[in-house]
């Protein structure tokens, strides 16, 4: 297998690895492939030795991949607000209907906003929140007082360290696994 097709390969492969910053601290949670990438680039480290890596099979080799890799450079994280994205908002909500407090699965869940975009309600962390499809299809497009409806938890933007935290979750249940 080629450099090109080994590369294509990893790429298709949901595995994740844990970013370092030049002083350990964590910074970014990356798919196998882009850690090949920085590997063969020769901008990050691991240890290959240790039991933390990822065996991938190819012809002619056998790849070991770091499941943690530290760069070799320090890395300046501007201030960055958290997107509002599905993810992050079902995340927020620890997979919760904001309006009957059902417990909901990525699959299940859907993102309610609260004041409708049809009536002029924004994308934004403070007007999304998790809602299974019952409640959902319950409200349509409807405000909160005119389907007499009541949240949970104010909606609020999460901190960054919130959100950074709940993907190291993810990547050691994911380890785990
Ligand atoms: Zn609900």
């Amino acid at each position: 297998m080629k450099y090109l097709d080994l590369h294509k390969y990893l790429k298709g492969m949901k595995k994740q690895v844990l970013l370092l910053n030049q002083d350990n601290s964590p910074l970014n949670i990356i798919t196998i492939g882009k850690a090949f990438k920085l590997l063969s680039r020769d901008k990050v480290y691991g240890d290959e030795t240790s039991a933390e890596c990822y065996e991938v099979v190819s012809v002619s080799k056998i790849v070991k991949i770091p499941k943690v890799l530290i760069l070799k450079y320090y890395v300046k994280l501007p201030y960055k607000k958290a997107a509002a994205s599905r993810k992050n908002i079902l995340r927020r909500d620890s997979y919760c209907c904001q309006y009957c407090g059902t417990t909901l699965h990525n699959d299940n869940a859907t993102i309610d906003h609260i004041t409708p975009r049809c009536k002029g309600g924004s994308s934004s962390w403070i007007n999304m929140v998790t809602s299974c499809k019952k409640c959902n299809l319950f409200k349509g497009s409807k405000t909160l007082k005119e389907a007499k409806m009541e949240l949970k938890n104010k909606p609020k933007e999460p901190s960054y360290g919130f959100l950074f935290e709940s993907m190291l979750i993810t990547f050691r249940k994911q380890k785990n696994a």
